[in-house]
């Protein structure tokens, strides 16, 4: 062929057996379609990406816990309470809410503007867990109960299994929406903010 050495093929920095002519609009590497990120301003490598994100989400790794660990705190003594004083589902409907704003307002505070990129995420699986541990807690307790004294009588009590858990978690599903409703509050609080 004539023109075979004419053209010079160009190849992906990343994978070298296959051509292309793309380069990055930032950093100008040749890269393949596998390779390139569509964003706002045109196709980037992704190692340029990368590097935008780590500027805009700037949270540092203890930010993650502290958010967890507040969350599955504020939802799970308020689900604890909630479950021990039987409040009424209407009133339970009213404070889900704003407790779970209240308690992502306070959190996003403390983060003094950092963001984490699945932050929110972080949060509203913090609220959630704490919510069944919240839940959970007074049904061993009164497992407890009724087993001691059933022992006391030289009775046997069955095992406390999962089957069992599940069951009276669902028998109390009050408090399950409660929970579902804190954990859509923080959720929606942390989603507004990005
Ligand atoms: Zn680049
Ligand atoms: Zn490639």
């Amino acid at each position: 062929m004539a023109d075979a050495g004419m053209v010079e093929r160009t190849y992906c920095a990343v994978h070298p057996d296959r051509e292309t002519e793309l380069r990055c609009n930032k950093c100008g590497r040749l890269m393949c379609a596998d390779c390139a990120v569509s964003t706002p301003v045109g196709y980037r490598c992704r190692e340029c990406v990368r590097g935008i994100r780590q500027k805009f989400y700037n949270a540092e790794p203890g930010d993650y816990l502290r958010v967890a660990l507040v969350c599955a705190a504020a939802c799970g003594i308020a689900t604890g309470i909630v479950g021990i004083v039987r409040i009424p589902l209407l009133f339970l409907l009213l404070l889900g809410l704003p407790l779970g704003g209240a308690t992502a307002e306070l959190t996003v505070r403390a983060l003094n503007k950092r963001r984490g990129e699945h932050i929110d995420r972080t949060a509203a699986a913090g609220a959630a867990v704490g919510g069944l541990i919240g839940a959970l807690a007074p049904i061993f307790v009164q497992y407890n109960q009724i087993a001691s004294q059933a022992a006391a009588r030289g009775v046997a009590v069955p095992p406390l299994t999962l089957d069992v858990l599940v069951q009276a978690l669902l028998r109390d599903w009050t408090t399950l929406i409660f929970i579902a409703l804190v954990t859509a509050a923080i959720y929606g609080r942390y989603r507004m903010r990005a």
